[in-house]
């Protein structure tokens, strides 16, 4: 059981949820590349802890629980992966950013 946020959310991407959650599982947030781009924001369902603090700063009302989806918005199910890549994403961005500054500070120099 994940959260999932539909059609509303397209062209408004105000983040509102993005500063309550307490998983940083809604994605992609400002500070990542993928959010211009992005038509909606959505949930990584594997990291979604379901406490649906997101649900009401939600000012079009965007997000419901996947089982609750109204039949119109049942296809924003699947959009689930999308928070799941855009989270791995980010994650993978952190790990080559993390492996350039040990490189740069000499820290990897006997592996090269
Ligand atoms: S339900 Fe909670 S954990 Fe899940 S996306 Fe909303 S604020 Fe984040
Ligand atoms: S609060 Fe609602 S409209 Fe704003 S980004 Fe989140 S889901 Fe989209």
């Amino acid at each position: 059981m994940a959260y999932v946020i539909a059609e509303p959310c397209i062209g408004v991407k105000d983040t509102a949820c993005v500063d309550v959650c307490p998983a940083d599982c809604i994605h992609p947030r400002k500070d990542e590349s993928a959010f211009e781009a992005a038509a909606q924001l959505y949930i990584d369902g594997e990291n979604c802890i379901c406490c649906g603090a997101c649900v009401p700063v939600c000012p079009v009302s965007a997000i419901y629980l996947e089982e609750e989806l109204p039949g119109k918005w049942k296809k924003y199910a699947q959009e689930i992966g999308n928070g799941m890549w855009l989270s791995a994403k980010a994650s993978c961005k952190l790990l080559i950013i993390k492996v350039l500054c040990l490189i740069s500070t000499g820290v990897l120099r006997g592996w090269y």
